[in-house]
């Protein structure tokens, strides 16, 4: 008789064990814990009467009563959980239908036994209610065989035996009603569920509550389970944020936090109902149930019109950089390794060219290669020691020799270089441009300050900052920093900065461009003409400088038709008209032929960069040129 109770307080502590996991869970705030808040209320309420039967023998009706409804409780609410639970983890998913007529009903019935047996009715009706169980079990077991490939096989199995070992603590309970082992075994296998199944951070990330990598995984076993027994596609949607890396040093802690948040529940409320996966820091998967491709427009497009305006509030206002990417499936992925290496492609291949629809079917996969390649070699750049500056001199028409120079980056591959139009955006899209870019600054003011580059007849270095550099909220200090730790002047640094887009000028980049303009620091606007520029908005801006941009300045000389070269000659002509209008200066580049540079005179223009004068080289030869131009 004793020996009974022994188990049922057993099952106690395996419940409270239970219900401390679910406090721990609760901390790590994962959303979904239907399973172990049950057990929670089954535990408490089961093993409290447990422990009072066992201390002191309920005699009087309703208590023993309510001693055996809690407890036998109990068995029928974990049975059920544990088959909800499977219904819910998506690989044993049995369909709605089955489900009640498996589940549901037996576990009505079971229940309807219990209080008819508890309330003494008939001892016929506690055979009943065990046989119930036992039913349920049955179904359990059978979905784990049915759907075995679905999930993990350690896990079906695991399962399958813990199912089998309850099964026979119900049969032993039955044929001897003082062993009261059924409860302990269950309190066993929910145990069992919940530390084998119940990783939060391998269902939930844990930074946004969305599902994780490891329930995406799973998902698609099944899908393709099903696929291949069923037939049917199934379309998913992928969301890609990039440089995500870069907005943590871009906007600090907190508000990137808020940026964080913001975006994520913006992408659950367009997604309207589909589930969102989180495969990676900024890489989502958007399926729905049925996971039509029409439906997967939809949300595509929603998601794009999304993106396409800002995030954040007016502290860090901001377009994030995204791509979305259509998946079908089974057709360009057959299996789970071919749909993660797919993921990885579109992902590249958005991170490169930073478009709002990466299409997979037209991928060349060569080029492809050679990306994914660059996108390697550019994050470890610095470290690996690939990265040389270069230097191009400009050449002032009116003073007649070089006055200043760009620092233009190199990237070395083996004997070859990467160029910089290829890596930098690479390096803008993965977010290593920061660091890039600070190896860039120093290396200047290394040069500076250990040529003494006045003596030379250069009065400034001309350096391209990323606009991603110029949201940095450090960027001035860091600046600064730089050029005390080589005794540069700011006024011996110009930065170029170019207008990307409409709102490139404004909120935290102009803060900035006004403070470091205080501090000393010049400014040109880089790569004018090439279609982004807004006057209205330059004129407020301090440049010192503005650069006409190569294909501007070659335009006049290189179009096709006579049409063609006249309209581009008027377009250089009204450009320079308007930048001496400013009151900047104008530097031309890409100036190459010696009719080019006669025009740029005749246009007024203060500087010359371009081939004609100088390539961009290493320091040493730029040192040896500007000397040998500038002594004449
Ligand atoms: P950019 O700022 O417009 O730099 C001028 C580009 O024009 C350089 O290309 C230069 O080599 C090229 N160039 C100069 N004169 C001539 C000419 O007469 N004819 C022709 N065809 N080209 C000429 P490069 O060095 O390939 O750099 C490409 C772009 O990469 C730069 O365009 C700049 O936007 C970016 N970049 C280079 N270095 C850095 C860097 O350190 N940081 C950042 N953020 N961007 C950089
Ligand atoms: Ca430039
Ligand atoms: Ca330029």
């Amino acid at each position: 008789m004793v020996s009974g109770y022994y188990f049922d307080i057993s099952a106690f502590v395996i419940l409270s064990c239970l219900t401390y996991a679910f406090f721990i869970q609760r901390l790590n705030k994962v959303e979904d814990n239907t399973i172990v808040f049950a057990s929670l209320f089954c535990g408490i309420l089961s093993s409290g009467m447990s422990i009072i039967y066992y201390l002191h023998p309920l005699n009087r009706f309703e208590l023993t009563i309510a001693y055996y409804i809690a407890s036998w409780m109990l068995t029928a609410i974990s049975i059920a959980l544990l088959i909800l639970f499977m219904y819910f983890n998506r690989a044993y998913n049995i369909g709605a239908f089955k489900l009640v007529v498996s589940v549901g009903l037996p576990l009505a019935l079971d229940i309807v036994f219990i209080l008819l047996a508890a309330f003494g009715v008939s001892p016929v009706f506690r055979t009943l209610a065990y046989s119930c169980d036992m039913l349920l079990f049955i179904t359990g077991i059978n979905i784990l065989i049915f759907y075995k490939k679905n999930g993990p096989t350690e896990r079906t199995f695991m399962l399958c035996i813990m199912l089998t070992l309850t099964m026979a603590a119900t049969i032993t309970e039955l044929i001897i009603p003082e062993l009261i082992v059924q409860r302990f075994a269950i309190s066993l296998l929910l145990a069992e569920v919940f530390f084998s199944l119940k990783d939060p951070e391998e269902q939930f990330d844990a930074d946004t509550g969305l599902l994780g990598l490891e329930t995406f995984k799973d998902e698609m076993r099944r899908r393709y389970y099903y696929m291949r027994r069923h037939g049917g596609k199934v379309s998913m949607v992928l969301l890609m944020i990039h440089g995500s890396e870069a907005f943590l040093r871009l906007l600090g802690e907190v508000n990137e936090l808020k940026l964080r948040q913001s975006v994520i529940s913006e992408i659950k409320r367009v997604a309207n109902g589909a589930s969102v996966f989180k495969l990676k820091q900024g890489i989502y998967a958007i399926l729905t149930e049925k996971g039509s491709r029409e439906e997967m427009e939809v949300i595509q497009e929603a998601l794009i019109s999304r993106f396409e305006s800002t995030f954040g509030n007016d502290a860090y206002e901001m377009e994030l950089p995204y791509s979305t990417c259509l998946i079908d499936l089974p057709e360009m992925a057959p299996d789970g390794n071919a749909l993660m290496d797919l993921i990885h492609v579109a992902v590249r291949e958005g991170r490169l060219y930073g478009k709002s629809v990466v299409d997979l079917e037209s991928l060349d996969l060569s080029t492809e290669e050679y990306m994914r390649q660059v996108d390697e070699k550019v994050r470890h750049a610095v470290e690996d020691g690939n990265l040389e500056v270069y230097y191009q001199p400009i050449y002032s028409l009116k003073e007649k020799r070089f006055v200043s120079a760009e620092a233009l980056l190199r990237l070395h591959d083996g004997d070859k270089f990467i160029p910089p139009d290829v890596f930098i955006t690479v390096a803008e899209n993965n977010g290593s441009i920061v660091e890039i870019d600070d190896y860039v600054i120093q290396q200047v003011c290394r040069m500076i300050s250990g040529r003494n580059i006045s003596e030379l007849g250069l009065k400034y270095i001309e350096l391209n900052l990323s606009v991603s550099d110029m949201l940095q909220d450090d960027i001035s200090g860091k600046l600064t920093g730089f050029a005390e730790m080589y005794h540069v002047h700011p006024s011996q640094i110009n930065l170029e900065i170019t207008e990307t887009s409409d709102d490139t000028f404004t909120g935290v980049v102009e803060a900035n461009v006004m403070k470091l303009s205080q501090l000393g620091f010049n400014f040109s606007l880089d790569d004018f003409g090439t279609g982004y520029s807004s006057l209205s908005r330059i004129i407020m801006m301090p440049f010192d400088i503005i650069k006409l941009d190569k294909t501007i300045v070659q335009s006049p000389f290189v179009m096709d038709t006579e049409q063609g070269r006249r309209n581009a000659m008027t377009l250089l002509e009204s450009s320079a008209d308007m930048i001496q209008q400013i009151g900047a200066e104008t530097v031309a580049e890409g100036v190459e032929t010696a009719e080019q540079l006669k025009e740029m005179e005749r246009l007024g223009v203060d500087f010359i960069q371009g081939y004609y004068f100088a390539r961009p080289m290493p320091e040493s030869d730029f040192i040896n040129a500007v000397r040998k131009m500038n002594r004449k």
